[in-house]
């Protein structure tokens, strides 16, 4: 009887033309497609808990495990960039007082009706100071400038006062 080792078939794919990871230890068993495996990839199959078998001699992945890979490249990209929406700074504007909000609404040619409450402005000008691009290098400057000259006293001695200007 001639003997079959289980390893040049399976369901009758050739071995070697199975997919290139093994999950859970155990080789994929479904075909190989034309996506391959790259060190692009490495790390992201590795938190899939997916390995490239050893013993496999080529690279090709299966069509799932594209998939997978791809959706898992996807998620990661979106949640990058979540996690650098959230990481942009917040400026708790209910701190201000209102003839700072008021100055801010000056400078940035910002119109409310009369009637507009404060937190209601809070929202306008959060909404607008989220639209102002950042310069780093010239804002920086300009910061510890204002830092150094203390231009910035007259909010402080002012905040206090409840001018509505
Ligand atoms: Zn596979």
């Amino acid at each position: 009887m001639e003997e079959n080792d289980g390893f040049d078939f399976f369901e009758g794919v050739p071995y070697e033309n199975l997919c290139c990871l093994q999950e859970n230890k155990l080789r994929c068993h479904r075909q190989a497609g034309n996506a391959s495996y790259s060190k692009r990839i490495h790390k992201i199959v590795i938190e899939l808990k997916l390995h490239l078998d050893n013993v496999a001699k080529h690279i090709c992945i299966c069509d799932y495990h594209k998939n997978m890979i791809q959706r898992e490249i996807r998620d990661r990209n979106q949640r990058k960039a979540t996690a650098l929406q959230e990481k942009a700074p917040k400026v708790d504007f209910s701190q201000l007082s209102i003839r700072t909000l008021n100055r801010y609404k000056k400078f940035r040619n910002i119109e409310t009706k009369p009637s507009t409450k404060k937190s209601q402005m809070i929202e306008i000008i959060q909404k607008d100071f989220k639209t102002i691009p950042v310069h780093e290098k010239s804002d920086l400057a300009f910061f510890i400038y204002k830092i150094k000259t203390g231009s910035n006293q007259l909010d402080q001695a002012t905040s206090n006062d409840n001018s509505t200007d």
